[in-house]
């Protein structure tokens, strides 16, 4: 007979090998190939020991934490155990296989048996052939799942001490920073991609939105996160075939940049985490429990800036009015004539301002023409446009003033206070002087009414000191007041170039009123005045 027979039958045998933390441990460090030699030698001994067993195939995971994660080679053992390949998986322990008890319970302790597959784990003697193994198979189960829990539980809350102590924890740095060379827990400004974060600020308070912003930064070939890390071989944390250079800027890419706090030197982490050890799907934590250190790096973005553009973004997505566009100018334009505010007024085809002491049935003020909305918006578009043009052409005159006007200013400033040292001197002396008079009366070396005289002179001379000082405090002030207003306005004017548009966000920076007077009949003209937000 040429049969074999069912007895006689050679047993396809699969071996499975996984790295381990605990061999990381153990070993030379670099070196992962070693515990996995080591494994490979020691089943395939066995099974040469073995003469009913036969090497089918070796499937070899890099896998350090043995639990969900993704493990190709585990998945093509189980597809080759249900299509009956092999007869026997065998592995160094049953903790190799897996360490999580659901995956031993569906396929060493079920599946296997329903595809007729004999699971063999050599050092903890673990046998699917044996029926009394069953109960120790399951207690090692269990205790190798406590294992991982524990593992996984020290991780966490290593890394929750690291992050509140503002240590960055993640591998992946912000774009505007990168992570530290000497400290891989700390972030350090990258200056050319900061830059662009300071533009996207810049850009998103003269006006523009989100989309515009992106649109914008691709139309000027300025690289999008992705790409500008790609190029400066910065890790990235996405997973796309994509080619880098058609990355490009988005709408959330621009919106997650202009809230993000890291920007002002804040760290703000574990908003998210894995379900558990076992389920690795990310779940966003509550508010309360987010890890948040402030100044833990340099800011890019100075507080200042970043709160008006939240300030402006929860204005922007206030709902929209009727008419559908923002109106610009509300609560700013008021009746020249009476005070009080110019109501907004629609006709078919445009809108209007109306005083809003004139309405249907009284009119109490003498402003009864209303003004053209686009009007009004294109006189106050140009009177802006010619203060900046006005601006930027006396900028270089400007930047020498403050430079002379600084230089004055700080010359002043040290000149008043040697002024105020010299008289604080006087007094002191003076009191010296007073305290020997003292001694010199007691002493009887002057009279009683000498000492008095020179009270009194003293007192006198005292009061006037005083009020110099005074006077000199009072002039420091006014100069540094002044220095103040002036760097102001200076702040306003050099963010802008020419507008083509207003927007209720220049309007905001630059104008606190605007009044409109009646119609001058004669002259076929009506007065508008502004008051600027700036003298
Ligand atoms: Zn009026």
């Amino acid at each position: 007979m040429n049969d074999i027979g069912v007895d006689n039958k050679l047993l396809k045998v699969g071996i499975y090998l996984r790295l381990s933390n605990e061999d990381k441990d153990k070993q030379n460090k670099d070196d992962d190939s070693e515990s996995i030699k080591n494994q490979r030698n020691m089943l395939i001994d066995y099974i040469e020991k073995h003469e009913e067993f036969v090497l089918f195939d070796e499937y070899c995971d890099k896998d350090l934490s043995g639990a969900g994660t993704y493990r190709p080679e585990f998945e093509r053992l189980i597809t080759d155990c249900e299509n009956k390949k092999i007869d026997v998986v065998l592995c160094k322990s049953q903790s190799r296989f897996s360490r999580d008890m659901e995956i031993i319970e569906k396929y060493i302790n079920n599946k296997f048996k329903e595809w007729n597959i004999r699971f063999i784990g050599l050092s903890d003697n673990a046998d699917t052939d044996n029926i009394g193994n069953k109960k120790s198979r399951q207690i090692n189960g269990l205790v190798n799942e406590w294992y991982l829990e524990d593992v996984s539980n020290n991780i966490r809350s290593a890394f929750l001490s690291k992050m509140k102590q503002g240590e960055f924890i993640s591998p992946f740095a912000v774009f505007g920073y990168k992570i530290s060379e000497e400290n891989n827990n700390k972030l350090v400004v990258d200056n050319v991609a900061a830059e662009i974060v300071k533009s996207i600020y810049n850009l998103y308070l003269t006006g523009l939105g989100f989309t515009a912003i992106a649109k914008y930064l691709n139309s000027r070939n300025i690289p999008s996160p992705s790409f500008y890390k790609y190029q400066n071989g910065i890790k990235l944390n996405i997973n796309s075939n994509r080619p880098r250079e058609e990355i490009k800027w988005t709408t959330n890419a621009i919106k997650t940049i202009l809230t993000n706090e890291i920007y002002l030197g804040h760290l703000i982490q574990g908003k998210r985490t894995t379900v558990s050890y076992k389920n690795h799907k990310i779940k966003k934590k509550d508010e309360k429990e987010w890890v948040k250190v402030k100044n833990t790096h340099e800011a890019i973005i100075d507080e200042e800036t970043f709160n008006k553009v939240q300030k402006v973004m929860k204005e922007r997505t206030k709902p929209i009015k009727i008419t559908g566009l923002v109106h610009i100018f509300s609560g700013k334009v008021f009746c020249l004539e009476c005070g009080h505010y110019m109501r907004k007024k629609n006709s078919n085809k445009y809108e209007y301002l109306v005083c809003s002491e004139n309405r249907d049935g009284y009119d109490e003020c003498v402003n009864k023409t209303s003004i053209r909305y686009d009007v009004l918006e294109n006189i106050i578009l140009e009177v802006i446009n010619n203060k900046i043009q006005k601006f930027q052409d006396i900028k270089e005159l400007e930047n020498l003033y403050l430079k002379s006007k600084k230089y004055s200013f700080s010359n002043q400033i040290i000149s008043l206070k040697l002024q105020k040292n010299n008289i604080e001197k006087q007094i002191s002396s003076t009191k010296n002087y007073l305290k020997n008079v003292y001694e010199d009366k007691v002493n009887g070396i002057i009279t009683l009414k000498q000492f008095k005289d020179l009270m009194e002179e003293y007192n006198k001379n005292e009061d006037s000191y005083n009020e110099q000082i005074r006077l000199i405090n009072r002039k420091i002030t006014h100069l540094k007041t002044n220095n103040e207003s002036f760097k102001n306005v200076h702040k306003i004017f050099s963010k802008y170039q020419k507008f083509d548009k207003l927007n209720k966000i220049i309007i905001d920076e630059f104008i606190d009123k605007i009044y409109v007077g009646k119609i001058n009949k004669k002259r076929n003209s009506r007065d508008i005045q502004i008051k600027w937000n700036f003298k």
